[in-house]
C-alpha cells in the first residue's frame, strides 16, 4: 500500500505539487495523467525516492519513505522500485545485455532473451546503447525494469518513442505485470490510459476514476538482493575496458607527473650512490698520515693583523715525533683498517744485472683488498708470500727506464720473475780498520745472503690516481729486514764503539735508528674503510693530542672529499627542487584528471543509485577504478623509464664519464607507485562524494 499525504514540491520558488494526496494499492496498473510541465515527473521521482517533498510524507506499507535513512533507501531502490525513465537513462557504452545486468537481479539468459524477444529487440542484445534508436533504447529500459522484479514499477512516458505496433507489445507486458505489482504510468495520452488503465488519476484537479476495484495488501518485497564487492569491481574494469581511449589517455597523462617524479629521483639516487662510492674510493685510496716532521703552525697568541708585525719563525715551527706510544696508541683504534709504515733505514736494492735500484720506487701495500680494489693485473699473477712483489705500470702501460735500466732491460720488456735483492747491512759494510766501508763490488754484495724479492705480476692503477711505476711490496717486509738487521755484528760493533762510518754527520743514535736498531718508522699511513669511520678514527687521534706531545696528522683526502662535498650538496639540491615540483605537478595533475573523470560521470552515478547501488559502492566502484588507472599510470612510466635508461645514461656518460647515474631504485620505485595510488584516491574522494551528496534527480538531469 502506497499513500501520498499533502506532498508539496518547490523549486526554489517555483511550487510545482501543490498539497497531493494519493492512494496506490499493491497491485493494478495507475495512470496519472497531466500536460506537459503539471509535475508528473516530479511526482513520479519523489514516488522513487529519487528526490524529496518538500514537505508531506509518502507511506509505504507502514513506512514513511520521507524518513528514510541512505541505507534504507539504497535498499528501497534496490528491491522495491524499478524506473523506466522518460529519457531512458542507459549507460550509452555499455552493451544492452550489460544494461540490463545493471538491474542486479539474478538473470540467467533464457529470462533475458524472453523479456528482449517479447520486446522485440532480442538481435540488439549485443550492441552498444549508443547505437541504437530512441525507441530501441526505451525498450531496453523497459526490459531493465521489467527484469529488475520489483514490487513497484514506475513509468515515466513508457511508450513515448515507440511505434503503435512496439507501443501495444509494452503496455500489454506491463498489464500482465501489474496483476502482481504496482505499475504506475506517468502519460498525456488519454486514449491510452481508456485502454489499459485500473485507476486514472489527474494531477491537474486531482480527480479520479476508477474503473475496477483492485485487491490491497502489503508488498512482498519479493527481492533481496545484495550487491557483492566482486560485482562492483566487475563493473569498474567494465567501465575501463569499454573507454579504452579514455582509459589509456587519462593513464598516459597521469604517467606523466609519475614518470617526472620516478626521473628525478632514481636520478639523484644514482647521483648520490655515484658520488657515496668515489667518496668509499677516496678514503680507501688516500690514507691518513703522519710524518716526522717540522710543521709550521699559527700559535695561540692572537695577532694584531691592523699592524705589520714580525714572525718569529722559531715559534712557529713545531716538529712532530713519532714514538712508541703513539704506535701502540693507533694500534688499538678499532676503525683502522690497515697501517703502513715507513722507515728512514739503509735500503740497498741490487737488481740480478747488478746494478742498483732506487728504493724510493718501494711501496708497501696496505691490506689484501687495496691491490683487488684499485688495481688490475696485466700479466704474471698476485705476491702469495711476503717475497713477492709486484710492478706498477702507469696510465700509458710504461715503466721507467730508471728501472729498466737497473735491468738491463732494452727492448724486449720481460720482467716478470726478475729478482731484486736487499742487501744486509752485515753484506753492504766491509770492515777495514776501526772504519766501515761500503763495498763496491755489487756482484759479490748480491751474491751473499741477502733478503730475495721476486717481480710475480704487472699491474696497472684501475683509475688514474698516482700515476707513476711503484714496486708494491709487503707491509711486513719492512719489520723483516729490521728485525735481521739489529742483530747484526755492524750494529753490535758501532754499540760498541769499536767501528765508526765515515763521512756521515748522523748522531750515534740516529745512525743506529738508521741500521736497523731502536728504529721507530718516520712516516705512517691509516687507511680505513669509509668516512664514517675516518672520522672516528680523526676523532681518537684528536683525543691522543689533549695529551702533551701532540702529533699532527695530515688528512689529504679531506680537500677531495669536502670539493665533492659541495658539488653534491648543489646537485641534492636542484634535484630536490625537481623533485618538489614534480611532486606538485603529478599530484596534481592526477587529481584533475580524476576529478574530470569523475564529473563526467555524474549522470551515471545517478542511474547506478536509482538502481540501489548505495553512495559506498559508487565510492568503490570509483575507487576501484582509480587504482586500476593508477596502476597502469605507473606500468607506463615504468616501462617508459626502461626504455630510456640507457639512452639517458648514455647522454650522461658525455658529461659524467659513469653510464650508472641513472638506476632503477626498487625501493623508491614502490613508495612512488603507492604514493601515486595514494594520491589517485585521494582525488577521487572529493568529487565522488560530491556527486554522492547530489539527489539522484540532480545526478540524472
Ligand atoms: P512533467 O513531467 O509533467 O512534464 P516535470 O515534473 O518534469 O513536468 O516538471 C514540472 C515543473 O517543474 C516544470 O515547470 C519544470 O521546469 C520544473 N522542474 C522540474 N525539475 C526541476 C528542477 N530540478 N529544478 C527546477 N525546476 C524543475
Ligand atoms: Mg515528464
Amino acid at each position: 500500500m502506497l499513500k501520498i499525504q499533502n506532498i508539496n514540491k518547490s523549486y526554489k520558488n517555483n511550487l510545482v505539487l501543490k498539497n497531493i494526496n494519493l492512494d496506490f494499492k499493491t497491485t493494478g496498473m495507475y495512470f496519472i495523467l497531466g500536460p506537459s510541465g503539471s509535475g508528473k515527473s516530479t511526482l513520479l521521482n519523489l514516488i522513487g525516492g529519487l528526490d524529496k517533498p518538500t514537505n508531506g510524507h509518502i507511506q509505504i506499507d507502514n513506512e514513511d519513505l520521507t524518513n528514510y535513512k541512505n541505507k534504507e533507501l539504497d535498499k528501497y531502490h534496490l528491491n522495491t522500485i524499478s524506473f523506466i525513465f522518460q529519457d531512458y537513462n542507459l549507460i550509452s557504452y555499455m552493451t544492452v545485455q550489460d544494461n540490463i545486468k545493471l538491474s542486479h537481479n539474478k538473470l540467467d539468459d533464457t529470462k533475458i532473451k524472453e523479456v528482449l524477444i517479447k520486446l522485440n529487440i532480442y538481435e540488439k542484445k549485443n550492441e552498444l546503447v549508443k547505437n541504437l534508436s530512441g525507441g530501441e533504447q526505451q525498450r531496453v529500459a523497459i526490459a531493465r525494469a521489467i527484469l529488475k522484479n520489483s514490487d513497484i514499477i514506475l513509468c515515466d512516458e513508457p511508450t513515448g518513442a515507440l511505434d503503435r505496433d512496439n507501443g501495444k507489445r509494452v503496455m500489454d507486458i506491463l498489464k500482465e505485470l501489474s496483476k502482481n505489482r504496482l505499475v504506475i504510468i506517468v502519460s498525456h495520452d488519454i486514449n491510452l490510459a481508456n485502454t489499459y488503465a485500473d485507476k486514472i488519476i489527474n494531477i491537474l484537479d486531482g480527480e479520479t476514476i476508477y474503473q475496477k476495484e483492485i485487491d490491497n495488501q502489503v508488498f512482498n518485497n519479493r527481492n533481496n538482493k545484495k550487491i557483492k564487492k566482486n560485482y562492483l569491481f566487475k563493473l569498474a574494469l567494465k567501465n575501463l575496458l569499454l573507454n579504452k581511449k579514455r582509459t589509456i589517455l587519462t593513464s598516459l597523462a597521469s604517467s606523466i607527473g609519475i614518470t617526472c617524479l620516478l626521473l628525478v629521483s632514481f636520478l639523484s639516487i644514482g647521483f648520490n650512490k655515484e658520488i657515496n662510492e668515489l667518496e668509499k674510493d677516496i678514503v680507501k685510496l688516500f690514507p691518513i698520515t703522519i710524518n716526522n716532521k717540522v710543521y709550521e703552525e699559527v700559535p695561540n697568541e692572537s695577532i694584531n693583523k691592523d699592524e705589520i708585525s714580525i714572525k718569529e719563525e722559531d715559534k712557529y715551527l713545531y716538529q712532530n715525533i713519532i714514538t712508541k706510544d703513539y704506535i701502540n696508541y693507533i694500534n688499538k683504534i678499532k676503525e683502522i683498517k690497515s697501517i703502513t709504515y715507513n722507515y728512514d733505514i739503509l735500503l740497498p736494492l741490487i737488481t740480478d744485472s747488478y746494478n742498483y735500484l732506487n728504493s724510493s720506487y718501494l711501496k708497501a701495500i696496505p691490506n689484501k683488498d687495496y691491490i683487488k680494489e684499485n688495481y688490475d693485473l696485466l700479466s704474471g699473477r698476485i705476491p702469495s708470500n711476503s717475497h713477492e712483489l709486484l710492478l706498477v705500470v702507469d696510465q700509458n702501460n710504461q715503466i721507467s727506464s730508471n728501472i729498466t735500466n737497473s735491468f738491463n732491460i732494452k727492448n724486449n720488456i720481460n720482467i716478470l720473475n726478475r729478482k731484486i735483492k736487499i742487501i744486509l747491512n752485515d753484506n753492504y759494510y766491509q770492515k777495514n780498520n776501526n772504519y766501515l766501508i761500503e763495498d763496491s763490488d755489487l756482484k759479490n754484495m748480491y751474491e751473499k745472503d741477502n733478503i730475495e724479492l721476486t717481480i710475480v705480476g704487472i699491474i696497472k692503477e684501475k683509475e688514474e690516481t698516482y700515476n707513476t711505476n711503484f714496486l708494491l711490496i709487503d707491509k711486513d717486509l719492512y719489520q723483516e729486514i729490521i728485525n735481521i738487521n739489529k742483530e747484526s755484528s755492524v750494529v753490535k760493533s758501532i754499540l760498541e764503539d769499536k767501528v765508526i762510518i765515515p763521512n756521515n754527520n748522523l748522531s750515534k743514535e740516529e745512525l743506529l735508528s738508521f741500521l736497523g736498531y731502536n728504529t721507530l718508522p718516520n712516516q705512517i699511513n691509516i687507511y680505513v674503510d669509509n668516512l664514517k669511520n675516518k672520522d672516528l678514527v680523526l676523532d681518537s687521534l684528536d683525543e691522543y693530542n689533549k695529551k702533551e706531545n701532540k702529533i699532527i696528522y695530515d688528512d689529504s683526502m679531506q680537500e677531495t672529499i669536502s670539493i665533492v662535498k659541495d658539488f653534491t650538496n648543489i646537485v641534492t639540491i636542484i634535484l630536490l627542487l625537481f623533485s618538489l615540483i614534480s611532486l606538485v605537478v603529478s599530484s596534481l595533475m592526477i587529481s584533475i584528471l580524476t576529478n574530470t573523470r569523475i564529473l563526467e560521470r555524474v549522470k551515471e552515478i545517478g542511474i547506478l543509485r536509482s538502481l540501489g547501488l548505495s553512495k559506498k559502492n559508487i565510492n568503490s566502484i570509483f575507487n576501484k577504478e582509480n587504482i586500476i588507472i593508477s596502476l597502469l599510470s605507473s606500468i607506463i612510466s615504468i616501462i617508459f623509464i626502461i626504455i630510456i635508461k640507457n639512452p639517458l645514461n648514455n647522454i650522461l656518460y658525455n658529461y659524467l664519464e659513469s653510464n650508472t647515474i641513472f638506476r632503477i631504485d626498487l625501493k623508491s620505485l614502490i613508495i612512488i607507485v603507492l604514493f601515486n595510488i595514494f594520491i589517485t584516491l585521494i582525488s577521487g574522494i572529493i568529487p565522488a562524494s560530491k556527486a554522492g551528496k547530489k539527489q539522484i534527480v540532480e545526478c540524472l538531469r
